[in-house]
């Protein structure tokens, strides 16, 4: 809502009724641009349905159409990345279930080469499966 649409002067409160003050109904600024609203909603359903015709009133009705059909991609724009925050939600949370630690690491333990040695002949193993010295399976 542009503010060129008010009213000049300084409208913030407009006295109605008696003069004199009592039974004053005091109209809120709000209230009049409430009820100007109200009317320009009007005036376009009217414009729409045919009921009110003017060719001046068609500019700004295409424009306030235009305007709605803006909205209405936006609001589709924001409905499909509401969706995509969704999946991504989803899947921060999906990980964490095949990824929980069961107490079984999944790679076999490293070998420790070293600290190895050949069950049959006491040699000291390498990294093989068999026995460097003897050639037995190592265990
Ligand atoms: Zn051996």
């Amino acid at each position: 809502m542009s503010e060129r649409t008010a009213v000049s002067g300084d409208p913030r409160t407009i006295m109605t009724g008696s003069v004199r003050g009592e039974n004053a109904d005091v109209i809120t600024f709000e209230d009049f641009k409430k009820a100007k609203l109200k009317i320009g909603e009007m005036a376009i359903g009217m414009l729409r349905a045919g009921t009110l015709t003017s060719p001046d009133m068609q500019a700004p009705l295409d424009q306030i159409t235009g305007i709605q059909q803006q909205i209405a991609s936006l609001e589709g724009e924001i409905g499909q990345k509401r969706a995509a925050i969704e999946v991504i939600k989803a899947e921060d949370q999906a990980p964490k279930e095949p990824t929980a630690p069961t107490g079984e690491p999944a790679a076999p333990p490293p070998q420790p080469s070293a600290s190895r040695f050949c069950p049959q002949c006491g040699a000291p193993a390498g990294a093989g499966i068999f026995c460097t010295q003897c050639g037995s399976k190592l265990a």
